[in-house]
């Protein structure tokens, strides 16, 4: 088994074929780092995965390993196969965006996760594409006994990471969060290594 490495820097994204039946691991490389990931089917516009259609599927509001998330059109795209973290991911946040950064006092530009999204579609030619809500691998947003989301920071330590399985033929995009302001990536962004697995 071979192994494509790709590494993020702190606060930008990178898009990546990934075939069916082939792996990839997402690795917070210095720790406490949010990653926020997207998949969308390769050879279509309209279909990617769905956090709001894989928590009805799995009818939970958080990732756990072994299960598959699903698309919009309730297809399985990736297994959850391995987690090498304590375990903590998100599925009820949107991506951070440039609106996000203003509401929370931001004046001027600030890196986002959406724009990471559509710079890194761009990249490939895939233009006006959609903003699903992502999975927000190593993020920590816990329910609060009164229905309160928290924001904690990533209890990661460096070198965690999750593996995921793709199911269907698809463009993954991991953007490592620019977020700086809320205590989620720990108050400093830092990278994001993926390794493409190859068999
Ligand atoms: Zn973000």
């Amino acid at each position: 088994m071979t192994h494509i490495h790709i590494h993020i820097p702190a606060r930008e994204g990178r898009a990546f074929a990934v075939a069916a039946g082939q792996s990839f691991r997402v690795i917070d490389a210095e720790g406490a780092q949010v990653a926020d990931l997207f998949a969308f089917v390769a050879d279509t516009t309209g279909e990617w995965l769905s956090a709001e259609h894989t928590r009805v599927a799995l009818g939970r509001l958080f990732p756990r390993v072994g299960e598959g998330w699903c698309t919009n059109l309730r297809r399985p795209i990736l297994t959850f196969i391995a987690d090498d973290s304590p375990g903590v991911h998100d599925m009820l946040c949107a991506a951070c965006s440039p609106s996000r950064y203003a509401l929370l006092g931001v004046r001027g530009h600030h890196a986002s996760c959406e724009e990471n999204l559509r710079g890194a579609m761009t990249d490939l030619g895939r233009r006006d594409v959609v903003v699903p809500q992502p999975v927000n691998l190593f993020e920590n947003n816990p329910i609060l006994p009164d229905g309160a989301l928290g924001i904690e920071p990533a209890p990661t330590r460096p070198g965690d990471s999750v593996t995921l399985r793709a199911e269907l033929d698809v463009i993954v995009v991991v953007t490592a969060c620019p977020q700086d302001i809320t205590a989620l990536c720990g108050g400093v962004p830092s990278s994001i290594d993926i390794e493409l697995l190859t068999t």
